[in-house]
């Protein structure tokens, strides 16, 4: 019978796990929704202009994946200096947050409160909702780890901007460092190491070597994709998964949308990286209620990403920076990363605005972001409304898994029931509602795609 993945998804997930399984000698098949690929990992490309959706670079610790995402690119990527800021309070503090950041940019009467409060909160710790068996959540574990002056002031406000929930309703692991990150480790640091020397840094990984190819970060996907359609897969774009069937025979038929028709393939596995709570959507026999009232409960922060068009350059003197109490929670400068992001002369600031689906800001057109935005830029000083000749926009409706505290459960949930279903699996950042890297979401499909093999063909490679 034959081998036939059907990989439901063109982003960087999909576009790995097809390079590697069509490489090995499989059948690959992929759909994708829009009309271009690569997903999140994505670039709008525009009369010349470049737009990332959220401003990406390259990075990782997994040596293979460097040399592979290299090699693709002939070994030409140059690494660049990731330089980031965050801007609080009219200040600019170090990210990562950093000791020198939080003893002494954020103010002296700040850093004695932080002090102060963090040996109160370690003198008389409050009672946590993981002492009675339920989830961390972003509140406590903030306040256990830096006091509540540190958590009043500075983690709350930010979380809870860019999350647009309570720090009360998130996991603590909606923080990915937040194993690591604590006030002791930050007083550590500060011993350990000269105050504001590049190295006292809590996460290691933003201190990689960073690459960016020319024309946008979507020329990782592109050049994936590339590499894909050599070894024999075939990538449909415009073309949006509508049933997932299992059938008697043991194999499974698609069903999707393409140009108006509805169109259908049958294979021996499907591989899906679309969104995990619209995913058990479309599975057919149905999944039960109560899986179903879990993918209700998992849902993903989305994501807008507003361009605005300038001739000013070196706008932020950095690659981005992240704000506090302004509609936009990052800003980032397009040449900063390479100029060929823009026609010459012209710079792109990208602003992003975290947002949810069923708000008012998710439905704006540009042109009312821009209002909601200007004020704030021009007042820091960024750019004033004459600056701007043209805005790009790009909605991202399901950029961040949130981790509500009962998260887990509910995915777990489903992740149960969708590996008891035959020839039916979910790979990538949205599909298993995971945060992850590209290089990550890599790792993952080709380690996936070995699996798949040996699983399909009873060998290592066919
Ligand atoms: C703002 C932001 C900044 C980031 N910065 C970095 C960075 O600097 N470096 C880094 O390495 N990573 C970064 N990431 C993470 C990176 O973008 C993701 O890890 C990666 O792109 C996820 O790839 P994926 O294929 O798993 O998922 P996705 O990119 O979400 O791919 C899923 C694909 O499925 C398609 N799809 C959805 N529904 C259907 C359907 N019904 N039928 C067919 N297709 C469908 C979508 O169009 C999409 O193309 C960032 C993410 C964000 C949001």
């Amino acid at each position: 019978m034959e081998h036939k993945i059907i990989i439901l998804g063109g982003g960087i997930s999909g576009l790995s796990l097809a390079w590697r399984l069509s490489s090995k000698g499989l059948k690959v098949h992929v759909l994708e929704s829009e009309s271009e690929v690569g997903g999140l990992a994505g670039t709008l490309r525009k009369d010349g202009y470049c737009m990332d959706i959220g401003p990406h670079s390259f990075f990782s610790d997994d040596s293979e994946i460097v040399d592979t995402v290299l090699e693709l690119f002939d070994n030409k990527l140059i690494p660049k200096p990731r330089e980031v800021k965050f801007l609080y309070q009219d200040r600019y503090l170090d990210y990562p947050l950093s000791a020198n950041s939080v003893l002494f940019q954020m103010g002296f009467w700040s850093g004695v409160l932080a002090g102060l409060s963090f040996m109160k909160s370690r003198i008389m710790p409050k009672k946590r909702s993981s002492a009675i068996g339920e989830e961390e959540t972003v509140e406590d574990w903030a306040i256990e780890n830096f006091g509540e002056h540190l958590y009043r002031t500075f983690f709350k406000p930010y979380t809870e901007q860019f999350w647009k929930m309570p720090c009360s309703e998130l996991s603590s692991r909606t923080i990915p460092t937040h194993t690591r990150m604590s006030f002791l480790n930050t007083l550590r640091l500060l011993l350990l190491k000269p105050i504001g020397k590049k190295g006292s840094s809590l996460i290691e990984r933003e201190m990689l070597p960073t690459f960016y190819p020319d024309t946008g970060f979507a020329e990782i996907a592109e050049r994936v994709t590339d590499a894909a359609r050599d070894a024999g897969t075939r990538i449909q774009i415009n073309s949006s998964a509508a049933a997932v069937e299992e059938l008697p025979n043991g194999r499974v038929r698609v069903r999707y949308e393409c140009e108006g028709e509805l169109k259908e393939i049958e294979g021996s596995h499907v591989v899906s990286t679309i969104p995990l709570n619209q995913f058990v959507k479309i599975l057919s026999p149905a999944a039960p209620p109560e899986v179903q009232a879990s993918a209700k409960r998992l849902d993903y922060r989305s994501l807008i990403a507003l361009g605005m068009v300038t001739e000013k350059q070196n706008i932020l003197n950095c690659g981005y920076i992240y704000v506090l109490d302004r509609p936009y929670n990052r800003i980032s400068d397009m040449n900063e990363f390479s100029p060929a992001t823009s026609p010459e002369g012209d710079n792109i600031l990208m602003l992003e605005i975290p947002c949810l689906r069923d708000s008012v800001v998710w439905s704006a057109s540009k042109e009312e972001l821009f209002d909601m935005c200007i004020g704030s830029l021009a007042k820091d000083g960024f750019l004033a409304p004459g600056d701007v000749k043209r805005l790009l926009i790009v909605k991202a409706p399901y950029a961040y898994p949130i981790y509500r505290k009962d998260y887990a459960q509910n995915l777990n949930k489903l992740l149960d029931h969708i590996n008891g279903r035959k020839g039916i699996s979910t790979l990538g950042r949205a599909g298993e509602f995971i945060y992850m890297d590209i290089d990550k979401c890599m790792r993952k499909a080709f380690d996936f795609a070995d699996l798949l093999i040996e699983d399909q063909t009873g060998y290592g490679a066919i």
